[in-house]
């Protein structure tokens, strides 16, 4: 904050107000500076916010934004408050504007990814919880390994995967279940459908589970009965580009360099233009988060950041493959969180 010459940052971002306070009710606000944190929610949270943002102050607003939260920095008295531009409607930033108005020598400062910098760099407690929720994906994969049968549609594979997560300790899910078949593989983010799951078609299966608030992503991409032979090589090239991106991560690799890992291999193989979007993404509190993998990302691999591999070729007229574990840099090395057989 004192970098960003900020006296007091109000958050609003849903993960970013977990992580600091712990609340994880879906409604609140915080507001930080160097001697106050409050806890600002609505009637429907207060107990619950009590109970859970430990060190916070809390206290219960109603009506709009631009009233209650002109009236507490009317006594706090900040000279220049920040928010998260990537969290705010333009409403609520129209609303923060009235608030600065009503004041007298407070000015409004937009700020990007503060606590997203934070929540980058896990804890270990953190890692633990995430190591658990990469856990119980790899189980999902498993059982829909022994379910799967042609005829199924996608849909009725998504929806198994779903009962086995929820049913097996997964919070609501953070991002749907892709189960994509065939032609529909070669969509990188397909949504499940109607279309029967056949033999020696590629299948790409793409989960997650989230415990305790922490997510996992894990992609493994199969074939019922026996591969063919485009199968088996274009599962050979992917797999062989993630492998060679994860023996080469290590703290202090530009992420672009980690992403050149492996999009050098599957370019070799002649497939530069199928795979046309990130290696990875870090993953925590939210299903995509920093550092960002990819060509363009300015972030730099450091010690207990978690992230997913996951490099793709996509076909238009044959299908997909993907492959993606979640990986945690620790002790110099990336270190497998998922590890369900590839
Ligand atoms: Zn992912």
């Amino acid at each position: 904050m004192s970098r960003n010459e900020i006296d007091l940052l109000l958050i609003t971002g849903q993960e970013n107000r977990r992580y600091l306070s712990g609340f994880t009710g879906s409604s609140g606000y915080l507001l930080v500076s160097a001697d106050k944190a409050i806890l600002a929610t609505d009637f429907r949270y207060t107990e619950q916010a009590k109970q859970e943002a430990q060190g916070f102050e809390v206290v219960q607003v109603k009506g709009k934004l631009s009233s209650w939260l002109a009236e507490l920095l009317a006594e706090i008295k900040p000279s220049r408050f920040g928010f998260e531009a990537d969290a705010v409607s333009f409403s609520t930033y129209q609303q923060l504007e009235e608030v600065e108005d009503k004041l007298t020598n407070a000015k409004l400062i937009p700020t990007k990814g503060l606590v997203e910098s934070l929540r980058m760099i896990k804890e270990p407690e953190e890692i633990a919880i995430l190591s658990q929720s990469a856990r119980l994906a790899d189980a999902t994969i498993e059982y829909l390994r022994s379910e799967l049968k042609p005829g199924m549609t996608e849909k009725e594979a998504a929806w198994l995967a779903e009962k086995f997560l929820r049913e097996n300790g997964s919070e609501s899910l953070y991002f749907e279940v892709i189960v994509a078949s065939g032609v529909n593989a070669a969509l990188p983010h397909a949504r499940p459908s109607e279309r029967r799951l056949s033999h020696q078609t590629p299948i790409i299966i793409d989960l997650g589970a989230r415990v305790k608030g922490y997510c996992s992503d894990l992609s493994r991409t199969i074939c019922l009965g026996n591969p063919d032979e485009d199968f088996k090589k274009i599962y050979s090239i992917v797999l062989e580009a993630q492998l060679t991106a994860i023996r080469g991560l290590k703290p202090g690799l530009e992420a672009r360099e980690a992403d050149r890992l492996a999009r050098q291999v599957i370019e070799a193989a002649g497939y530069g233009d199928a795979f046309g979007h990130s290696l990875g993404h870090g993953v925590g509190l939210a299903g995509h988060e920093l550092p960002t993998l990819n060509p363009e990302s300015n972030d730099v691999l450091a010690e207990n950041m978690v992230f997913t591999i996951e490099p793709g070729i996509y076909l238009p007229d044959w299908g997909g493959v993907r492959i993606e574990d979640m990986v945690a840099m620790e002790e110099n090395e990336a270190g497998l969180l998922t590890q369900a057989r590839k």
